[in-house]
């Protein structure tokens, strides 16, 4: 069987169909090419076809783009010259691609076969650039769809073509937020945008294509016509030029230069918009081959496409019978508790918001109403489907109306005795297969799992804030905690299309664990003196988000606080954090409590935008004549979150890497070129990070000792991928 058959009518239009065999959505693997590339040949070597059709045997999609294990394959296809095996690889697709494009015509652009691309729906990635090889392309009318070029959230930038193509169809201004934010539209904006040509009526989709092949069109492409200029200008025409100033800055603003794909893209467009199109095409090849073979890319490929779908599909799914969440309890309508009942009643679930007081509840679901509004302006949503939506959701301060429940979210303030009272009075109406669930950020699950007669079905899901945004969902096991409801919890998650990790209990489960030596390293160097502008922005030019010192303003210092005073009182003597305790003691002493009150680390006008630092910071911890070097800042930075995840994996509260460099992406903004801690510890090398972790102990304390497996690991010169998770050890 094979991903593409064609068939021709009685009118010589013949039609390519894309069926991807096993897959609900096409994905082009590497017989997917060569069966492409014969079909074109035939058609276009059969005198008694006219035009070629190229759509999809899949409902309501054209095609999800490429399977990135196409690129593995086409390194090790050049034995130990990967890159040239990349280069010939890419080389043989913009081939294929280039023969649709020149439809068999001759030099002089005489002769030759129309190609169409008819998409019913989504086309990504490579289900764009073959479109964008075809003489036109007509697209359903279905709102649903997407389309575009998503290859730069995933580190890699689209190298089949794509590039090139877009460019010279849009210019490279009209090009760039396609190829530079990897923005994706439903077909209208689509045509808006100028991505595609036409959108019709689903039922009208394939006979509207067949249709502008009889109409004999001239289809030579624009850039193989002679005196082709590219819109907006090439890069010595002044327009032009004042395009790439704008662009470079751009980018290196939004990347702080962390990341290689969108410097590469640009370099790509630059170059390739001085040259003939055939030339393009060759640079593009070139800077895609350079992207692919650096390590970054393959991280966040790793990460944020092939390991994060993994374990949107259940890689660590316990194996029991589905448990598809019908019916959820919510106790709090606190801004948490509001936002799991908005993700919940849009998954289609019956949902029950229960708070103290019935305002309380009412003031929850007004979360979603206010959501569904801004739908509704923006012309994402109807005021049916808000309707819809807040039908599912009951707010109420009534317990009874839990019954049937299969699922109880808890969202209560963050206090054992209340979540305990909460528990009890929950147990007492539901069915006993339900499975009780606290947000808890910081409170052990086996803990509060004592005041449930039935510890098999506690289990801890950790929401980030804003829900509604945040895609990761940390689920957390304790000591008790059973399969059914590690199942439940993870299609729930699945329910909610975000994306979930499975850890065990401990201090902070995994996320808060790692993200607060982030920011309180940033407080120590404050205390040492170090300029908070260096600080914050070592950090983002590490592709962190926020710095360290903004992030506490973000999520304010009194919440700092009482976890310092909390995490204290647990740990006794033990606590390692008194000199950061300091600066943010007398921060909420100042009153100076972030964002929130307008004044924390940073002066913020009366609209809350920040107005640079409080210069009493400086007053009361002056600048220490000698500051520290950026790779020093950046390091103590990253080892400190790093060497965190090491020891989760090490004590078990991480059982599986991937979900820790997946989560530290979408949890915390964790230097997404990195591919996540493990990866990043995986690109350095562990023996050179054990002796930058010797040496940063040596300077700023036992907090950066080498964990005991990172100098093993060093020790035997062995990557995390290798150990952990079964790939090839690097020679
Ligand atoms: P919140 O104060 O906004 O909301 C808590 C809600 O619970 C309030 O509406 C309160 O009236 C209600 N409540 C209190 N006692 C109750 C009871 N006995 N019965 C019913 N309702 C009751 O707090 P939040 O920020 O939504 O946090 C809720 C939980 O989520 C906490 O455990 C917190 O640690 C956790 N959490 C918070 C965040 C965050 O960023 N805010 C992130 C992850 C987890």
């Amino acid at each position: 069987m094979t991903d593409f058959n064609m068939k021709t009518d009685a009118d010589g239009v013949a039609t390519i169909t894309w069926d991807t065999v096993g897959k609900s959505m096409n994905v082009m693997n590497q017989q997917g090419f060569e069966d492409l590339n014969a079909l074109v040949d035939q058609a276009l070597t059969d005198d008694a076809i006219k035009g070629v059709i190229i759509t999809s045997g899949k409902a309501g999609s054209f095609a999800g783009g490429m399977d990135l294990n196409i690129i593995a394959k086409m390194k090790e296809a050049a034995g130990d010259n990967p890159a040239q095996g990349l280069m010939d690889g890419l080389s043989a697709t913009h081939a294929i691609l280039r023969k649709i494009e020149r439809g068999g015509m001759d030099d002089k652009n005489k002769g030759g076969k129309p190609f169409v691309a008819a998409l019913p729906g989504t086309a990504l990635g490579i289900g764009l650039e073959i479109p964008l090889a075809c003489h036109r392309i007509i697209a359903a009318d279905n709102p649903k769809a997407k389309i575009g070029l998503p290859e730069i959230m995933v580190g890699i930038f689209p190298g089949m073509g794509g590039t090139a193509r877009l460019t010279r169809k849009l210019g490279a201004m009209g090009a760039s937020p396609f190829l530079l934010e990897g923005k994706l539209s439903d077909p209208k904006k689509a045509m808006q945008g100028g991505l595609i040509d036409e959108v019709v009526p689903a039922d009208e989709l394939l006979a509207k294509a067949k249709e502008y092949i009889l109409s004999e069109p001239k289809f030579v492409k624009p850039w193989d016509e002679k005196g082709y200029k590219i819109p907006g200008g090439a890069p010595y025409h002044p327009a032009g030029f004042m395009t790439f100033v704008g662009a470079s800055a751009m980018v290196n603003g939004k990347t702080q230069g962390a990341f290689p794909a969108a410097k590469a893209l640009l370099s790509a467009v630059y170059e390739g918009a001085l040259v003939p199109f055939d030339t393009a095409l060759k640079i593009e090849a070139r800077w895609f081959t350079n992207v692919l073979m650096n390590p970054s890319s393959a991280a966040m490929i790793r990460s944020l496409f092939i390991n994060k779908e993994a374990l949107e599909k259940g890689a660590n799914r316990p194996d029991v019978p589905d448990q598809t969440v019908k019916k959820v309890g919510v106790m709090g309508a606190g801004m948490m508790g509001a936002g799991i009942a908005l993700v919940s009643a849009m998954a289609g679930m019956e949902v029950v918001l229960i708070d103290q007081k019935q305002e309380a509840a009412d003031k929850g679901k007004s979360y979603t109403s206010d959501y569904m509004d801004k739908g509704i302006k923006r012309g994402k949503a109807t005021e049916e489907k808000k309707a819809n939506i807040l039908g599912q959701i009951t707010a109420t301060t009534d317990y009874a109306a839990l019954e049937g429940a299969d699922l109880i979210i808890e969202a209560v303030f963050e206090d054992p005795g209340v979540k305990a009272e909460v528990t009890k009075n929950v147990l007492a109406v539901v069915d006993k297969d339900c499975i009780f669930a606290t947000n808890t950020s910081t409170l052990p699950i086996t803990e509060l799992a004592k005041a449930s007669d039935n510890a098999e079905n506690f289990i801890g899901i950790h929401f980030f804030s804003p829900v509604e945004k945040m895609m990761l969902v940390e689920i957390i096991k304790g000591q008790k905690t059973g399969p059914n409801a590690v199942a439940k919890a993870l299609d729930y998650v699945r329910q909610i299309r975000k994306t979930p990790i499975v850890v065990n209990d401990a201090r902070f489960f995994y996320c808060n664990r790692c993200i607060i030596p982030y920011i309180n390293e940033g407080l120590r160097m404050v205390a040492e003196g170090v300029a908070p502008s260096l600080i914050d922005n070592a950090a983002r030019q590490l592709g962190f988000p926020v710095g360290p010192l903004q992030l506490v303003d973000e999520t304010s210092i009194d919440l700092g606080a009482k976890i310092a005073r909390a995490t204290k009182a647990a740990m006794g003597d033990a606590y390692p954090d008194a000199a950061v305790d300091e600066v943010i003691f007398w921060m909420e002493g100042e009153n100076r409590l972030g964002r929130k009150t307008n004044a924390g680390f940073f002066d913020y006008d009366e609209k809350g935008k920040r107005r640079g630092y409080w210069d009493g910071i400086e007053a009361k911890y002056p600048r220490a004549d000698e500051q520290p070097d950026l790779i020093e800042v950046q390091h103590r930075l990253m080892f400190a979150q790093v060497l965190e995840a090491v020891r989760a994996l090490e004590e078990n509260v991480l059982e599986d890497i991937r979900e820790g460099d997946v989560g530290a992406i979408l949890a915390w903004g964790f230097a997404p070129w990195s591919g996540g801690p493990f990866s990043w510890l995986d690109i350095i090398g562990t023996p050179y990070a054990a002796e930058r972790c010797d040496q940063l102990a040596e300077a700023h304390g036992a907090r950066f000792a080498t964990p005991a497996l990172l100098r093993e690991m060093a020790d035997k010169g062995q990557s995390f991928y290798a150990r952990f998770a079964g790939e090839a050890q690097a020679a």
